[in-house]
């Protein structure tokens, strides 16, 4: 740290991305990507975009923005486009919570929550999950702040149903609720038709899990026209560009093609389903997932050794130090071939080490 940092966050701990090792060939369970490409339509057009990059892009992305309100039956308003879902999720916790309106999230869920709200100086609370890794809404009732849900959760991959969800924004209506549905296309049920009927509900996707555009930087969130104005101050007051051309012309191919990703997406759930039944039989507890990913741990081999195992032999997939959790592992779905390969390793380690 130089001694010029600003003392406001001299105490700040950044989230650690899930390693991008260059020293050999990973079969990469460990980032969520999905494991199929683009369509090809889509590297077309951002391509086509590439021959364009000395002009601005377009700060209302109108192409992408009118095609994802056809999409999801909403009106262009309703819509803003962030750098990543977590460009739209640092925009809106400055935008809903401060001092006077803190934020609970869960103690088990996705890693940048915490960064953002020390970074903007809101205080929250940590919710512990039940014992089963579930959300109990019963803890967050009467909250007097921000609520945000990562539904499904991670990195446990269990859902919450929608029924279950909606009495606690129904409830709160001096308070939003942010949803995070980062990975709802894999058989999570979406809070967006919701956004109609609540004015304090602030649903957020990204296209990086379910449309293969991680290195696309593309995420969004959904919800009533004034929240949305709120963040669109808050994004034109740093950075009216974050979305770039050519992730823009992408995302705008995405739904022009959006049955090729919604098939993808029924790809991988076979996978997971196959691969959650192959690691029970090895004797895993594996959490129930509407993800492409599960999360998975054996009484046989803790949950760092198995990390580490794997990394040796060419597997990654994600180990969390926290207590609670770290005897599992988040393992991200790929392709059949690929799953194949993280049990017969997994096999082999299991008949060493037993
Ligand atoms: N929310 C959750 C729950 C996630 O797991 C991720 C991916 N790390 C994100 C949001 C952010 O995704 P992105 O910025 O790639 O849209």
């Amino acid at each position: 740290m130089s001694k010029y940092f600003s003392g406001r966050f001299s105490s700040l701990t950044p989230y650690v991305p899930g390693e991008q090792p260059r020293d050999m060939q990973y079969i990469k369970l460990n980032t969520n990507e999905s494991p199929y490409p683009p369509a090809p339509a889509v590297a077309e057009a951002a391509a086509r975009e590439a021959e364009r990059l000395q002009l601005y892009s377009d700060p209302e992305c109108l192409e992408l923005r009118n095609l994802m309100a056809e999409r999801y039956q909403v009106k262009p308003e309703n819509v803003v486009f962030g750098n990543g879902s977590d460009e739209i999720l640092d925009l809106a916790f400055q935008a809903f919570a401060d001092e006077a309106h803190p934020l609970a999230f869960a103690d088990i869920t996705y890693g940048f929550y915490p960064v953002f709200a020390q970074k903007n100086r809101i205080p929250y609370t940590e919710i512990p999950l039940k014992n089963d890794f579930t959300i109990d809404p019963e803890d967050y009732r009467g909250f007097p702040g921000t609520i945000v849900l990562a539904n499904p959760n991670a990195p446990t991959g269990i859902n919450l149903p929608l029924s279950v969800l909606e009495p606690l924004i129904a409830e709160n209506p001096e308070r939003v609720v942010i949803v995070d549905e980062a990975y709802v296309d894999f058989g999570g049920e979406s809070a967006i038709p919701m956004t109609k009927k609540y004015p304090n509900l602030l649903a957020v996707g990204t296209f990086s899990k379910s449309r293969s555009m991680a290195g696309g930087r593309l995420g969004f969130a959904i919800g009533n026209a004034a929240l949305i104005a709120d963040i669109e101050t808050l994004r034109y007051s740093l950075n009216p560009y974050n979305v770039n051309r050519m992730t823009a012309a992408a995302g705008a191919a995405i739904l022009k093609h959006d049955d090729y990703y919604m098939e993808n997406c029924k790809k991988i759930m076979d996978t997971q389903a196959w691969t959650t039944q192959q690691l029970q039989m090895l004797g895993f507890q594996v959490l129930p997932s509407c993800t492409n990913f599960v999360f998975a741990g054996s009484d046989k081999l803790d949950g760092e050794t198995l990390y580490r195992e794997l990394k040796q032999r060419g597997i990654l997939i994600r180990h969390f130090s926290l207590e609670r959790i770290k005897n599992y592992n988040r393992i991200t779905i790929g392709t059949p071939e690929q799953m194949e390969t993280l049990i017969r390793e997994i096999q082999k380690l299991l008949e060493v080490k037993v």
